[in-house]
């Protein structure tokens, strides 16, 4: 009786998470809010009923030698990659001298990709750092390609990455490198 008694404890004590798994508004673990290397800790581990939640994002290197097929649902990390793929390309073909209707549904897509944005804790730092001075700036491509571009570096910087020169955003997402 007193393994069955210590066994049921265990059972009921909830399991710490890995470091960098994020919870959704559900409870469970979020896939696009998580790396596939904390995702990856987790499974093995078998954590289902966490008590606690790290949001650390675990090293780019911890991610890197992970080999996630190719069809699973998209980490944090993926998503990411698409998404700026996506935002910078979007400012990239935006035209240098909009009309105000355009300007005004590029800001209203800014706005609503910050609260669609799959990744909810990404995207409540997003709406929060347009919030703080930072809205979408949409007079001419030149001027939504720097926004865009400073946009990504604010995320950059919070994950302890390098900065983007922002020179260059065109070169990297419309033009080409100049040789
Ligand atoms: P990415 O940062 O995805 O960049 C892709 C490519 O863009 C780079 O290879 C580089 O060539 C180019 N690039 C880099 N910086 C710039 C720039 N400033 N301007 C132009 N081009 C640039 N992840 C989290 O873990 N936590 C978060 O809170 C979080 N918030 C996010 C918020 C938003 C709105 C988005 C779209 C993504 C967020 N992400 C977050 C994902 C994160 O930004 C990265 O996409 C992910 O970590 C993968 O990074 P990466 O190093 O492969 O390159």
């Amino acid at each position: 009786p007193e393994q069955r008694a210590q066994a049921d404890q265990e059972d009921r004590t909830p399991k710490q998470l890995p470091k960098g798994v994020v919870l959704g508004p559900d409870g469970k673990p979020c896939r696009s809010c998580t790396s596939v290397s904390s995702w990856f800790a987790m499974a093995k581990q078998g954590t289902t009923n966490p008590s606690k939640v790290a949001t650390t994002t675990p090293p780019a290197q911890a991610t890197a030698s992970l080999d996630m097929p190719a069809d699973c649902p998209p980490d944090v990390e993926q998503l990411g990659r698409s998404a700026w793929t996506l935002l910078h390309t979007m400012a990239a073909s935006y035209p240098e001298k909009p009309s105000s209707e355009q300007q005004k549904e590029t800001t209203t897509f800014m706005q609503l990709f910050g609260k669609m944005y799959p990744c909810w804790v990404c995207a409540d730092d997003f709406r929060a750092w347009m919030k703080d001075g930072n809205e979408p700036r949409v007079s001419s491509r030149e001027d939504f390609g720097q926004w865009m571009c400073e946009a990504h570096n604010a995320v950059n910087v919070k994950l302890g990455k390098k900065s983007f020169d922002c020179k260059k955003w065109e070169e990297r997402w419309r033009t080409g490198w100049k040789d």
